[in-house]
């Protein structure tokens, strides 16, 4: 029962989405034809011709008020990628709250998996088959998403940003095999045991579980950015830093900047640097 609430709730919004982008539209018709002589004339009862003319001005129909929260327009941003939502508390949710924002790309030439979470290589492999790959100028081995790749290029043409540990796929696209090594490194069997229970999530700052990074994707990389211009120049071409305190960690989302709080994300800045993190 509590689903089916939430699902009407989750068309509304993305009615309501449609209709913010054509109000405006029909706001400045109204206007249009209160303004013309005929109409201001018919508005005083008894005066100028009439004929054919309603003195009543058809106004748009109110909206009804409804809340619209940061999460209601997230999820009504992910559904086309994420036909269903994690439980709340789930390990999924818990992993769609920290590397979920990459799931609000708009762009129709973006692939994204189908859930969160990649159960293991050959899972990893068939997803990463269906993806059109690009290289990343000036580096031997690093390769991302051809839309990721193509406005990092141009990022890059603009500014010198050179990629975290050099010029290897390590900081780009990444195996299972590669995120399950990393993973080692920081981790180990009962860290996964504390995040899938909830009760440590500061590990997800610093490496992903096994199976569930944004580097699988195609669509992170991992940068050192050291001044403004740099960072302005990522944010103009659809990169941001998306998961909490992974300070090298960018992710292609493919939109304005002036559009990801329409998209439900929040910026968040923690130790200077500004984050655009799920509201989950
Ligand atoms: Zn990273």
């Amino acid at each position: 029962m509590r689903r089916s609430v939430k699902k009407i709730k989750l068309i509304f919004v993305m009615i309501l989405m449609v209709f913010t982008l054509v109000a405006s539209n029909t706001i400045n018709h109204y206007q249009l034809g209160a303004n013309s002589p005929v109409s201001q004339e018919c508005l005083i009862v008894g005066t100028g011709d009439c004929r054919g003319v309603s003195t009543t001005p058809s106004l748009p129909t109110p909206m009804p008020e409804i809340i619209v929260t940061e999460q209601d327009r997230f999820l009504a941003a992910i559904a086309p990628h994420l036909s269903t939502i994690p439980q709340v508390g789930s390990y999924e949710y818990i992993l769609l709250r920290a590397y979920g924002a990459a799931f609000i790309n708009q762009n129709p030439a973006v692939q994204l998996p189908a859930t969160v979470l990649l159960q293991d290589e050959p899972e990893t492999l068939a997803f990463q088959e269906t993806l059109t790959m690009m290289k990343v100028d000036g580096t031997n081995d690093c390769y991302l998403q051809a839309s990721a790749a193509t406005a990092l290029n141009e990022a890059r043409s603009q500014q010198n940003i050179p990629l975290k540990s050099g010029y290897g796929s390590g900081d780009c696209t990444r195996s299972f095999a590669t995120n399950l090594r990393f993973w080692y490194k920081y981790a180990n069997r009962n860290t996964l045991e504390q995040v899938r229970a909830g009760k440590e999530t500061a590990i997800l700052g610093v490496v992903a579980p096994p199976g569930t990074s944004q580097h699988l994707w195609g669509l992170a990389i991992d940068l050192r950015v050291s001044n403004a211009q740099q960072r302005q120049a990522l944010y103009e071409h659809g990169w941001f830093q998306t998961v909490a305190k992974d300070v090298p960690h960018w992710t292609y989302l493919g939109v304005k900047l002036e559009d990801l709080p329409q998209l439900g994300l929040k910026q968040q800045v923690i130790n200077g640097i500004s984050y655009w993190l799920t509201p989950l």
